[in-house]
């Protein structure tokens, strides 16, 4: 059978356009006898009677094994070498109250990158203890909270911040537990992984040094901590090398490269790092063209790759955690659309592609704008026999650009009305979500293992996108001389 002209190579014409391919529609969905597709058994239209549309729909069910599959899976691997396990959920992928509270039920911690991310697990009553804080430039304020809250661990990502954590907590009369953040050189997606000499990014310290005879600035961060013990507890090493990996190649020579700079300070100065943190970015799959492997098999090959390291070495085994985000969050969600618009345009000489617009867009899902990535999409109202048609689905937004999948083979019928399902939209998409447009953003309906939903974050209203337009109500309090900037101090820029 010979594909559209326009199709990419890896997309094939289905042979069964009512078929959910496992690799993406993973064990929550599933088609009832009138063909409609249902998340842990509830029909998608039910959902977008009840909740509206479009909406995230995430299954319980799903974030809890895979937070839970993950954690076991590491564990398995790593124990039988003498390593304790943490994993770390990293909740920017996917951040609200219960979400958090599902990943530390289910033996999480929790990873956060701000002060508003740290506020959040807070609410949602996470111990304190089992939360970590990055981020490549927290203001004082934000340190001060994990602070006062006494977080588990602070990632510090430069030598300007482990002197400002050092005075902070000198201030608050306690002693931060702090993480180094280095950058091994090595950048790792999908199923390469590049190993350089130089770091070119804004995050972490380097194990390079910049100039021969130079200490390497990750063992400068480590001397500082050092200088600094009365105020700051030095824990250990943390990297964190790419997103959307699938291979544990990448893993292991970070690994070996950040137990080697754990060897060196302890040959130095004697101190033994206990914990090691290998970051997050274990993959999954958006579309078939991806080939995600298994996490067992993935900590396995990570464990193989970490054997001879940790026998060879005469420190303690480390205690090694994780931060994953994207392989938890991911497939747990879907994007659940309304068609609309339905247009065929004619792109070269007997060549046409159809576009079918939904009620979202870019607003929802910013991930094929600012990465180019590939979702795929279903019918979720009901079955059709009319033959697939190479489709465009596009959003709403004023922006050619606006486009939700790319490519996918969906029955010649769709019309306006008929419900789209799109998967693996759990991880980046309600979190990267915006009001372009002033859409309202939608909300997330969690589906429940007994057959409960209910909206977990609800739906956005004309109210929530009015809420805080000041408007010019005021314009003579506005201009009064008092906030006016004097002519001795010019305004700041
Ligand atoms: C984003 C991020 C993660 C999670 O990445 P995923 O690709 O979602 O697994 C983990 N750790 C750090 C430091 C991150 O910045």
């Amino acid at each position: 059978m010979s594909g559209h002209p326009l199709a990419p190579a890896w997309l094939h014409e289905p042979t069964d356009p009512a078929a959910l391919d496992p690799l993406v529609f993973t064990s929550q969905y599933s088609r009832d006898g009138s063909g409609r597709v249902c998340v842990d058994g509830i029909p998608v239209t039910e959902l977008a009677a009840r909740f509206g549309s479009p909406s995230y729909v995430l299954s319980e069910r799903t974030f809890r094994s895979r937070a839970r599959a993950f954690r076991e899976a590491f564990e398995r691997a790593l124990h039988p070498l003498g390593v304790d396990v943490a994993v770390y959920y990293a909740s920017k992928a996917l951040l609200t109250t219960a979400v958090v509270g599902w990943a530390s039920e289910e033996g999480l911690n929790v990873d956060t990158a701000s002060g508003g991310e740290l506020a959040v697990a807070l609410a949602a009553g996470v111990d304190p203890a089992r939360i970590a804080l990055h981020g490549n430039n927290k203001s004082a304020d934000e340190l001060g909270l994990a602070l006062r809250e006494g977080v588990g661990r602070i990632v510090v990502d430069s030598l300007a911040e482990i002197e400002l954590l050092a005075r902070l907590a000198h201030e608050h009369g306690t002693r931060a537990p702090v993480m180094i953040r280095v950058t091994p050189g090595i950048h790792a997606s999908t199923h390469e992984f590049i190993a350089t000499a130089h770091e070119d990014q804004k995050f972490g310290l380097s194990l390079n040094p910049a100039r021969e005879g130079e200490d390497a600035p990750a063992l400068a961060a480590v001397a500082a901590c050092l200088d600094a013990s009365d105020a700051l507890d030095l824990r250990g090493l943390h990297c964190h090398i790419g997103s959307q990996i699938f291979a544990a190649e990448g893993f292991g020579q970070a690994a070996e490269r950040v137990l080697a700079l754990r060897e060196t300070v302890a040959s130095r100065w004697g101190a033994v790092l206990p914990e090691i943190d290998l970051g997050g970015g274990h993959g999954v799959a958006y579309t078939a063209a991806d080939e995600p492997r298994d996490v067992g098999a993935i900590a396995a090959d990570l464990a193989a790759l970490l054997a001879g390291a940790l026998e060879s070495s005469e420190l303690p085994a480390p205690h090694l955690s994780f931060e994953p985000g994207r392989f938890i969050a991911g497939p747990s969600g879907c994007t659940v659309y309304t068609v609309g618009t339905v247009k065929t345009v004619t792109v070269g000489p007997g060549v046409e592609r159809r576009y079918v617009s939904v009620d979202g867009g870019m607003s929802d899902n910013p991930r094929p704008v600012l990465y180019d990535a590939d979702y795929t999409a279903v019918l979720g109202n009901r079955v059709s026999e009319v033959a697939p048609v190479l489709t465009r689905v596009v959003g709403k937004h004023c922006e050619s650009g606006d486009v939700v999948v790319k490519d996918v083979y969906l029955p010649g019928d769709v019309a306006a009305g008929d419900l789209l399902v799109v998967p693996v939209t759990g991880a980046y998409c309600w979190a990267l979500s915006s009001n372009y447009n002033w859409l309202p953003r939608p909300g997330i309906v969690a589906v429940g293992p007994d057959g409960w939903s209910r909206e977990i974050v609800r739906r956005e209203s004309v109210t929530d996108l009015l809420a805080r337009d000041t408007g010019i109500a005021d314009p003579v309090h506005a201009t009064t001389a008092s906030t006016r900037p004097s002519a001795e101090e010019p305004p700041n820029r």
